[in-house]
């Protein structure tokens, strides 16, 4: 992409109405335009980043036997008064609407309902199940306060996945993959050595849940963690029954601030009893179908990486999330420099490597400055200096010195390395 082609500017001016670094930095550096609290709209930068998260996440749902749609945001009323959570006495934080003719609906926040409605018309027998089911998908919530940006927004993207078992072994089994599943998603995303799996309160069937908790000075939570074992206590529900059940001790424990970035949990049959989904046995005894709901903060997860992955001058994205491989900076507009320049864009794109090609006419001091707050993994300089030398100086994000390389060598260094 071509920067004088790119309408969203970048700004050095910090926004007055956001208080965390990192949402202040995704505006700075148009990823993201507020419209209002809680409410974002992604730019062509951070709508590649998005995409670039949730792809890691499908990824490793897609392993587990995940299968992808993408359920209606129009929820039909009469699916939620079936498990009583259509009162707003229930749910606090709905958005309702209403059709021309009067008919209440609803915007999702979450898909128990319609899915287990959904899944009704495939199955019957215990040959369909086991069923794992997920989507990426823009979630509407009604929240008291949005906070930190993308972080806590009324309308943001979340991955939820649903399981179908048929005892509990098979539901247990599979709870255990999804928690692999998503310490490696936290991994690839550079998270996971401050990511804790943590017991938690609100599960519906077992009294707790599982959240997975990034360790972060903008978090709203407070957890107890066992650096040692891996595992943490969420404050809302520390005490000795909890810590004796997870084998913990208090002085074992450290108390820090982190961000929810998922969530599991079992439902047991709550909603698949509400709304009717059952499977009949080899005997023909009709049988309970057990659920479980595994959820992801994708927006949120980008929030946090900005906040996490900062230094003073802007961004710094692992190479995985950034929207593009490297920052090519074009000095000065001799016409042997623009004729290099857009000969390398061309030969970097065509071998793969995704290239963010500044070719404004702009100083070497704008150019740097937007390289840095944009928080490519690398910046490429083309000069008449370059020219001269018959070599391209070549810059990590996160480093302060330099490369020359040649050609051959550039091309080879921003290869992409395969994903595993
Ligand atoms: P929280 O306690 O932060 O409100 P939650 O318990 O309501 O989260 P879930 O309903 O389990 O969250 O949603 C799954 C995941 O979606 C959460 O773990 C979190 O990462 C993300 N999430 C929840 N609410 C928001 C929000 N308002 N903005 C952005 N991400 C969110
Ligand atoms: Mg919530």
């Amino acid at each position: 992409m071509r920067r004088s082609q790119l309408f969203v500017k970048t700004r050095y001016q910090e926004p007055a109405d956001e208080t965390s670094k990192g949402a202040q930095l995704l505006i700075r550096a148009g990823f993201i335009h507020k419209e209002m609290a809680g409410v974002y709209s992604y730019l062509p930068f951070g709508k590649q980043v998005l995409a670039n998260i949730a792809s890691v996440i499908r990824e490793e749902m897609n392993k587990i036997g995940g299968q992808e749609v993408d359920m209606s945001i129009l929820q039909n009323k009469e699916l939620w008064e079936a498990s009583d959570r259509w009162d707003d006495t229930k749910v606090d934080n709905w958005f309702k609407s209403k059709l021309v003719n009067g008919t209440e609906v609803g915007l999702g926040f979450s898909h128990e309902e319609p899915i287990v409605n959904m899944l009704r018309g495939f199955t019957s027998s215990h040959k369909d199940f086991p069923i794992y089911i997920y989507q990426i998908q823009t979630k509407f919530r009604n929240e008291l306060r949005a906070r930190s940006g993308v972080m806590r927004g009324r309308e943001f993207l979340m991955k939820d996945l649903y399981s179908f078992s048929r005892n509990q072994k098979e539901h247990d089994d599979f709870y255990e993959k999804v928690t692999q599943a998503y310490m490696k998603i936290y991994n690839r995303l550079g998270l996971g050595d401050i990511t804790y799996k943590t017991f938690a309160s609100g599960g519906v069937f077992s009294k707790y849940s599982h959240e997975f908790q990034t360790l972060s000075h903008v978090g709203e939570d407070t957890i107890y963690l066992s650096k040692a074992k891996k595992l943490a206590i969420n404050k809302e529900v520390y005490s000795d029954e909890v810590l004796q059940h997870l084998g913990l001790k208090k002085e074992d424990l450290v108390d820090e601030k982190a961000v929810e970035v998922g969530n599991i949990f079992s439902l047991g049959t709550k909603y698949s009893d509400a709304l009717k989904l059952f499977y009949t046995d080899d005997n023909g005894q009709r049988q309970s179908i057990i659920m479980g709901c595994y959820g992801i903060g994708v927006s949120r997860l980008m929030g946090l990486l900005a906040e996490h992955f900062a230094d003073d001058k802007g961004l710094v994205w692992p190479a995985n999330v950034a929207p593009f491989d490297v920052y090519l900076a074009r000095l000065g507009d001799s016409s042997q420099v623009v004729k290099e320049a857009g000969e390398l864009y061309k030969r970097l794109t065509q071998a793969g490597t995704l290239v963010l090609y500044d070719d404004r006419d702009a100083s070497a001091g704008e150019k740097f400055a937007d390289a840095d707050l944009i928080g490519l993994p690398y910046r490429l300089v083309v000069s008449d200096k370059t020219i001269e030398n018959k070599m391209y100086e070549l810059k990590k994000r996160s480093s302060a010195k330099p490369e020359q390389l040649n050609a051959e060598s550039l091309i080879k260094a921003l290869a992409k390395p395969k994903q595993s």
